[in-house]
């Protein structure tokens, strides 16, 4: 097992590496931008290192800095978290070349599967369900053209190597798919560094189901069920819960198979996400696969009982799984709800500043997974997420009635957060019922 592990990256993530390593007896270092100076939760780890001011460029995402601040302190592994660097095959290289441990896959298996050509290719050989579309990326606009004629229109254009739901673009007749080809491309090519674009189906009603997966270097891979993210805002999960409401669980159980399949097939150690559309007749689609440990996996956690950043760290030590599929069940029902710095009745502005009062819920059932207390300035520098209230109950009801009570106990003041809007979210008659499709939240907020 690893002796010290830097944990390139910050905030509740970082403090969940932290006590995972702890658990593990593994000393650690965190990095810190001097935006992050003086966060409590640099005090959790052994060592702390500042790598640079608060812009990202110049600190969570420079890699020559992470690099010498891994040397500096003598680590033998390095934990990404999520975000920042942890989907850059090229920072897991270097941490190769430098004989240092990147605590997920190789830049081989992300290579494969962090490319949406390259993971759609591998889908379809592991029998994973994918959208209709061109193989691979768009050589001849007529070739294009001519696939989203036999799959038929409305198609999306999308980036290979995109991510954050950019450089997307929905095409409801040939004349926009001629139109916007070439524009996807070059807009592709800034924004990523590679201009391959493809075209698939576009499902206008749909529901976000991703499935969690974990490879180790043996060739075993399992996977912990699905999550149910649909809750969102501008391709932004908001509410997450496990596992998904009103789906035939035979359905799902298929899937959730052939996405172990599909990580086992390339080569994967890790935790992985694969990431689905599912229409209104419970057909899967794949969207992505996620190379990382991603905000959601707590949920997971609850219902299964597998703690998911600590297997991640054991089997980038080498060690085998501990389980075998069939001893992984689900218990319960678990809701996640991302709690943000953000002022919800004014477009959900960022609202940045000194924490003055903070008092978390508690009692049976309840996790919260957050780096802030009182006497906390949240920096305008990051993603405006401060926590995740995790609720865990037998059922899927209790589980709502649950949090609505721990959100009513949760207090954080005067900054502006999301818990009212989960609150007023958890007593939602379609979100009680289930099945909200991807698009609910917004029309629900326009209204
Ligand atoms: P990114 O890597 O940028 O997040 P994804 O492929 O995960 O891109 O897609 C992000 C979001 O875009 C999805 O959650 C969904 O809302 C929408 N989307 C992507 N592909 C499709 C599709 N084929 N049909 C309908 N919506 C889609």
């Amino acid at each position: 097992m690893f002796q010290r592990v830097l944990i390139a990256n910050r905030g509740e993530i970082a403090l969940r590496i932290i006590r995972a390593c702890k658990e593990l007896d593994i000393q650690t270092v965190c990095v810190y931008s001097t935006a992050d100076k003086d966060a409590p939760y640099l005090n959790f780890a052994d060592e702390k290192i500042c790598i640079g001011p608060g812009p990202s460029k110049d600190s969570y995402l420079n890699i020559a800095r992470i690099i010498s601040a891994a040397e500096i302190t003598d680590v033998d592994a390095i934990h990404p978290g999520y975000g920042f660097l942890s989907e850059r095959a090229d920072f897991s290289e270097i941490c190769r070349e430098c004989k240092i441990e990147f605590i997920g896959p190789s830049p081989e298996a992300m290579f494969k599967l962090g490319d949406k050509i390259q993971a759609k290719r591998y889908a379809r050989a592991a029998k994973v369900p994918v959208f209709a579309g061109t193989e691979g990326e768009i050589e001849e606009l007529d070739e294009a053209v001519k696939v989203a004629a036999e799959i038929g229109y409305p198609v999306i254009i999308k980036a290979s190597a995109g991510g954050g739901g950019r450089g997307m673009r929905i095409c409801r007749n040939e004349a926009s798919l001629r139109a916007n080809v070439s524009k996807a491309q070059q807009e592709a090519l800034a924004a990523f560094g590679n201009g391959g674009v493809f075209v698939e189906k576009f499902l206008e009603h749909a529901r976000h189901i991703e499935i969690q997966t974990i490879g180790d270097k043996h060739g075993n891979a399992i996977h912990l069920y699905e999550r149910d993210c649909s809750m969102q805002r501008r391709h932004q999960k908001i509410i997450e819960e496990a596992p998904a409401p009103l789906v035939e669980r035979k359905k799902i159980e298929k899937v959730c198979q052939a996405a172990a399949k599909l990580i086992k097939s390339a080569d994967y150690s890790g935790a992985a996400t694969v990431e689905f559309l599912m229409d209104q007749e419970q057909n899967f689609y794949m969207l992505e696969v996620n190379t990382r440990v991603q905000v959601e996996h707590p949920i997971t956690e609850a219902i299964t009982g597998v703690d998911i950043v600590k297997m991640s760290i054991q089997v980038a030590a080498g060690e085998e799984i501990p389980y075998k599929q069939k001893d992984i069940q689900i218990q319960g029902h678990a809701i996640e709800c991302r709690i943000n710095a953000e002022d919800h009745t004014k477009d959900f502005r960022p609202s940045a500043g000194l924490i003055e009062t903070y008092r978390a819920p508690g009692g049976l059932g309840i996790r919260i997974d957050t780096h802030v207390s009182a006497g906390y300035r949240v920096p305008p520098n990051y993603d405006s997420m401060i926590g995740k209230l995790i609720v865990h109950a037998d059922t899927r009801e209790a589980a709502i009635t649950r949090a609505l009570r721990a959100l009513n106990e949760y207090e954080v003041g005067p900054i502006k957060t999301t818990i009212p809007l989960h609150a007023q979210l958890m007593q939602n008659s379609d979100f009680k019922t289930g099945g909200i499709d991807i698009h609910y939240l917004e029309r629900l907020l326009k209204d």
